[in-house]
């Protein structure tokens, strides 16, 4: 693969672990995100903060800034969002990942993410990478819906390049030809990028398929294919949701969730990164 340097296994012939705080991403323990696709409300996200916090959940994912097709959909609370983040990360404990969508919002978004999630649409945002490459949180950093595995590397390259090795892949699904679902998730990128790369991978299974359903089989599949972590979109009314709601998994099968994906972990020497053992359902 071309010109692969500092993301490359030449560069580091063991994978790269990030620290999140007292967390790690890419080491034993699988990382977990859950979390609403948008943060929407006060009463919305405290809902959700408050039961995934009770499942073990450590990280919670949820946009405030929205980067939408449709000028006209949600776009998100904005600051009030990542207020409202900060607040259930403290009633609650759980760490932070959210969108940042533009060099001009780094500043503002940062005091508030544990984690900085770097949006599809992005993925080719070569001068928006090179920013997030002076910075030292971690960047959760996903594939381009249309981006080769080279040319997502060679983006991810551009943040190392910076000076900010704290990289986590995400796979969230490719176009391909067939409209059936929302997005093709490739897999196969999951163990080819660990051949390529030191640096973890995760799935974002919710975007990958846009279905409900088809959540939990992709994320046994990713972890499976061995995936660093998954993380999933979950929403308290997933009808009555601002975004994603037809991807979004409803709060009271998260338990299920978990159980499954952790007996899956298990199955190849690996666990969840949870607070506590999953309880039986
Ligand atoms: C999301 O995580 O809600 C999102 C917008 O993801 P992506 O950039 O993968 O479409
Ligand atoms: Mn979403």
């Amino acid at each position: 693969m071309s010109d692969l340097k500092l993301v490359g296994k030449q560069h580091r012939d063991h994978k790269s672990v990030i620290k999140v705080g007292n967390e790690l991403v890419g080491a034993k323990e699988l990382c977990f995100i859950a979390g609403p696709c948008a943060v929407e409300s006060a009463e919305q996200l405290d809902e959700i903060a408050k039961g995934i916090s009770e499942l073990g959940v450590k990280f919670m994912r949820g946009g405030a800034y929205k980067p939408r097709t449709s000028p006209y959909a949600f776009q998100g609370l904005k600051k009030e969002g990542l207020k409202l983040l900060k607040d259930a990360s403290d009633r609650y404990g759980v760490k932070i990942v959210t969108e940042v969508l533009d060099t001009t919002l780094i500043e503002e978004v940062y005091p508030y993410a544990d984690i900085l999630q770097v949006g599809s649409r992005n993925a080719k945002n070569y001068s928006f990478l090179k920013e997030l490459g002076k910075i030292d949180k971690p960047i959760l950093f996903k594939r381009g819906m249309s981006s080769t595995i080279n040319e997502w590397l060679l983006a991810a390259e551009y943040i190392l390049m910076g000076g900010n090795e704290n990289v986590i892949l995400c796979e969230r699904g490719i176009r391909t030809f067939d409209t059936s679902v929302r997005n093709t998730m490739d897999i196969a990128a999951i163990p080819l990028v660990k051949e390529l790369s030191h640096l973890p991978i995760i799935a974002d299974p919710s975007q990958g398929t846009g279905q409900r359903s088809l959540v939990t089989p992709l994320s046994l599949a990713s972890i499976a294919a061995g995936a660093d972590g998954v993380m999933i979109e979950v929403h308290n009314e997933p009808e009555e949701a601002l975004s994603d709601g037809f991807q979004s998994m409803y709060l009271n099968t998260m338990g299920d969730m978990i159980k499954v994906l952790r007996a899956q972990a298990e199955h190849s020497g690996r666990t969840l990164n949870l607070t506590k053992e999953p309880q039986t359902v």
